[in-house]
């Protein structure tokens, strides 16, 4: 059965970092809405050009658009064996759409990595990214800056290990945007958790533990929430016919 898997989490929760590792595990693709777009950002178009403008501010795009993105990028075929979704849905209308697309394709089980406001403040200060190929410097490669949280670069690196290009900080990393794309969490995304918190598929992790840490129970949460799912005829009983 496929394992369609959503993370959750503020910015800077440890959600990209995650959905990579976990995904890299499964065999199975991690989709990022804003990956995706920022590779449309990196092509120069005016698209991108308003993209970016947008994604600057710490606003989110339209519905419509990430939308159709997601929706495209879902119906590829390596996307039904199952996947790993990060920063989509961010708002209620998405996390109804993708209800929508999944109709027929298998459970959804929805992770929520939880991290406070300080700390994400803290960890995005300091987060690098590779200019050239997007890669942030990798949480589990054993480096002094693995136990120290997710997504903390290694201090002793300055290129990408996967290109070799410069690390920089994300335009949308600086204080003043951090602090909106936080208030735009709590607007938009937080209602999303409050849709799916009553499913029992849905878990949390606490994200403010060492990246491995944090690994082991999303995978011991999205297991646990799995079974339940395959154990869905006990949760909702065929009528008797008579
Ligand atoms: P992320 O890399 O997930 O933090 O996304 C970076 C930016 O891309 C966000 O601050 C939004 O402007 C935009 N973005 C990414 N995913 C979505 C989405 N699902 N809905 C709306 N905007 C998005």
């Amino acid at each position: 059965m496929a394992l369609n898997v959503v993370m959750m989490g503020a910015p800077g929760a440890g959600k990209g970092t995650q959905a990579e590792h976990f995904a890299h595990e499964r065999g199975i693709p991690k989709i990022s809405t804003g990956d995706i777009l920022r590779e449309a950002v990196q092509a120069g178009t005016p698209h991108g050009l308003r993209l970016k403008a947008v994604m600057d501010t710490g606003e989110l795009i339209g519905d419509d658009l990430i939308i159709d993105i997601a929706t495209e990028r879902l119906a590829r075929p390596d996307a039904l064996k199952g996947f790993v979704l990060d920063g989509f849905p961010r708002t209620l209308a998405q996390a109804r759409a993708l209800d929508e697309i999944l109709v027929g394709r298998g459970p959804l089980v929805v992770v929520d990595i939880v991290v406070p406001d300080h700390e994400v403040m803290r960890r995005l200060g300091v987060r690098r990214i590779c200019a050239d190929c997007g890669a942030t410097p990798d949480a589990f490669d054993g480096s002094p800056s693995s136990s120290a949280g997710v997504g903390r670069p290694d201090p002793q690196a300055d290129a990408c290990r996967r290109c070799g290009g410069r690390l920089v900080q994300r335009s949308d990393d600086n204080e003043e945007v951090v602090r909106e794309r936080l208030k735009v969490y709590a607007r938009d995304t937080r209602p999303i958790v409050e849709y799916y918190s009553g499913r029992p598929t849905f878990r949390t992790v606490n994200g403010v533990q060492a990246p491995d840490r944090v690994a082991r129970d999303l995978a011991e949460a999205i297991e646990s929430a799995a079974v339940v799912e395959s154990a869905g005829a006990v949760r909702h009983p065929v009528e008797h016919p008579l």
